[in-house]
C-alpha cells in the first residue's frame, strides 16, 4: 500500500510555501452564514499591499482578489479574524458589527 511519506515541518519562509489545502475560491459556499459574526474585517485599500495573505488564508475563501482592491463577501464572512492576524502592514482592522 502507498502511503504518504512523513516529512518534518518547517515554518514556511515565502507565500509560495504555504499549503493550499484549506483555502478554496470565493464563492463556494451556498448558504449566508454571515449571520453569527459579532466582528467584522475592514480592509484599509491604502495600506494593503496586496501580499495575498489574507486570501490565501481565509478558511472559507471569501476575499475578493480579482478587482483593483481585495474585497470581503461579507455575506459569507464569519469574522474569525484570521485574515486581521495575519496581515503584516495591519491593513485589516476587526469592527465590531453596527459600528461605522
Ligand atoms: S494580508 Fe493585508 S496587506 Fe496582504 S493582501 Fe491582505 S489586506 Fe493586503
Ligand atoms: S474574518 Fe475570517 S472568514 Fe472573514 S474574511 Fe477574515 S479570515 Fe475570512
Amino acid at each position: 500500500m502507498n502511503r504518504p511519506k512523513p516529512v518534518r515541518f518547517t515554518a514556511p519562509k515565502k507565500l509560495s510555501e504555504y499549503p493550499l489545502g484549506p483555502a478554496f475560491r470565493s464563492g463556494h459556499l451556498v448558504e449566508i452564514n454571515s449571520g453569527m459574526r459579532t466582528f467584522r474585517p475592514v480592509i484599509d485599500t491604502e495600506k494593503c499591499v496586496k501580499c495575498l495573505r489574507c486570501f490565501l488564508l481565509c478558511p472559507d475563501g471569501v476575499i475578493d482578489k480579482s478587482g483593483d482592491v481585495l474585497e470581503v463577501d461579507y455575506d459569507y464572512c464569519k469574522g474569525c479574524g484570521i485574515c486581521a492576524h495575519e496581515c503584516k502592514p495591519k491593513a485589516i482592522q476587526m469592527k465590531k458589527e453596527g459600528e461605522a
